[in-house]
């Protein structure tokens, strides 16, 4: 099947690409306000850049990715997610150089070997945002009220805030030592993977999916009991926040996700409508610095933008973004023709949308062309219309038709 998309990926046209590009204005807008610029970063890295950050034992790393090796001989990978790229340009080009914390957007495809589904592509779209420089309960608490007001501005609801923290550096040691003395007896009951997890890192087996229902992962012990003084006080701050800005939460004590580098707070909003996490994020201690860059601590999320789509789709949140063209113009020969390219350069050069017929003279197949793309304007030129300076102008909603001197048209549909 040579000439069909590739499984699991996206074709965008239409009413669909549209809507693409409506998600992107409205979050790229909010982000904004937040004082977030724009970082756009290639589709692939060296395959060291993930496997570094994302973490030897992660799913991605070790089942997902796009790997593969160029003409020269090095292996790279088709980005499977936003932040290790983003810390790589931040370290590289030294963006830690100046004073003040760091903010970074990005928007666009991700790559990912997964089992095609609902909600879940080979290549999909996120939408992130990234901050280095500080790490303090009040600003984890300001990353997750702008992913929230995102959410809120899109008129989503029925989301629930997940959230959970796996601890300072510490805490994680004795975590994990306590993890593997759990699993140690257990091993024949789990997963292949989780064989090898239990070996890189036991943290990643309780985010099994295979494994996720067995009791053995249900009982095994909570990171909340291993907490520092230090880690629970920062978590609580931040749950005092949200409780303040009436953010509704549920605390998971179970939740890790799936990628090696968060440290400390981790969340997710989880859709009620299909039960997958929209977005997702959480902080980073040690990221920058393992990318030989000066320890600086990091946080971030990232939306899944077609999941996002899907549930505005399905509870109709998207304004009318049906093809609406501002201008149609008729010509009924071929001098005409060449008045209208010219009315039509005019009018777009004031930002407006206009179509014209190129062929046909008759009226006919042009108002045929006008019905299709249901213009606000309809523009008609003959030769009396030439000759007179003075065209005929059909205003489509009022329903009346006025004549116009050429030089008042544009003022005219612009309604000044
Ligand atoms: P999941 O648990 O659903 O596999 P994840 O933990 O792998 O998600 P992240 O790596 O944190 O997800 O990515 C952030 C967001 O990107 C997810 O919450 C989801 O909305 C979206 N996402 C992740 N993988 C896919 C995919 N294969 N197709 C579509 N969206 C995805
Ligand atoms: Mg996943």
């Amino acid at each position: 099947m040579a000439y069909q998309k590739v499984k699991g990926t996206n074709d965008f046209y239409d009413l669909d690409s549209k809507k693409l590009r409506y998600i992107e204005g409205v979050v790229t807008n909010i982000i904004k306000d937040y004082g977030f610029s724009e970082m756009i970063t290639p589709i692939f890295e060296n395959t060291e850049v993930f496997v570094r950050s994302v973490g030897e034992a992660s799913d991605i790393v070790t089942k997902e990715m796009y790997t593969f090796l160029d003409k020269g001989e090095r292996s790279l990978t088709l980005r499977p997610e936003g932040t290790a790229a983003i810390v790589r340009c931040f370290v590289e080009n030294k963006l830690f150089g100046t004073p003040g914390i760091k903010k970074y957007y990005y928007f666009g495809p991700m790559f990912r070997y997964e089992r095609p589904q609902k909600g879940r592509f080979r290549e999909f779209h996120q939408f992130g945002a990234e901050i280095y420089g500080d790490a303090s309960p009040y600003l984890d608490a300001e990353v997750i009220l702008s992913a929230y007001r995102i959410l809120t501005e899109l008129k989503i609801k029925g989301v629930k805030l997940k959230i959970n923290t796996i601890g300072d550096f510490i805490s994680r040691e004795n975590y994990s030592k306590a993890l593997k003395e759990y699993f140690k007896d257990k091993l024949d009951k789990l997963c292949d993977d989780c064989k090898n997890r239990y070996n890189k890192n036991p943290m990643r087996i309780l985010d099994c999916k295979v494994d996720s229902d067995s009791d053995i992962l249900k009982n095994a012990p909570k990171i909340k009991d291993f907490l520092t003084d230090e880690a629970k006080a920062y978590f609580n701050t931040i749950l005092k926040c949200l409780d303040e800005l009436k953010i509704p939460y549920v605390v998971d004590s179970s939740l890790v996700r799936g990628l090696d580098y968060y440290t400390d707070t981790v969340f997710e909003f989880i859709s009620d409508f299909d039960g997958l996490a929209i977005c997702a994020g959480g902080r980073y201690a040690d990221l920058v610095k393992s990318f030989n860059g000066p320890d600086l601590p990091g946080i971030g999320y990232a939306f899944g933008v077609e999941r996002v789509k899907d549930i505005m789709e399905e509870e109709g949140l998207f304004p009318n973004l049906e093809r609406c063209v501002d201008v149609v113009i008729i010509s009924l020969d071929d001098d005409s023709k060449i008045s209208a390219l010219n009315l039509a350069y005019n009018l777009r050069k004031e930002k407006l949308s206009v179509e014209m017929d190129y062929k046909n003279n008759s009226l006919k197949p042009q108002f045929k062309l006008s019905d299709r793309v249901n213009p606000r304007f309809i523009v008609i030129i003959g030769e009396a219309e030439r000759e007179s300076g003075i065209y005929t102008v059909k205003d489509t909603i009022n329903k009346i038709e006025e004549k116009v001197k050429l030089d008042k048209i544009v003022s005219f549909i612009k309604g000044e």
